[in-house]
């Protein structure tokens, strides 16, 4: 299944983590609670971050800078 997205200052349809879509700091929000802007970058869009423990997440090389 794809990743759920949240808006911030939306309240959270369940607890869990997200990432900001922008710089990738992950934030613990309870069910209910509104989603803060992220404290980092200011972003306002996150997203589900429930990917499995094993096997790493995307590469971050040092390609895409803009
Ligand atoms: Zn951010």
């Amino acid at each position: 299944m794809g990743t759920e997205r949240i808006a911030s200052l939306h309240p959270s349809p369940a607890e869990g983590r997200y990432k900001c879509t922008q710089c990738g700091f992950e934030l613990n929000v309870k069910k209910g609670q509104l989603v803060p802007p992220c404290p980092r970058c200011s972003a306002r869009e996150f997203e589900e971050s429930s990917g499995p423990p094993s096997g790493g997440s995307a590469p971050e090389g040092p390609a895409q800078c803009q």
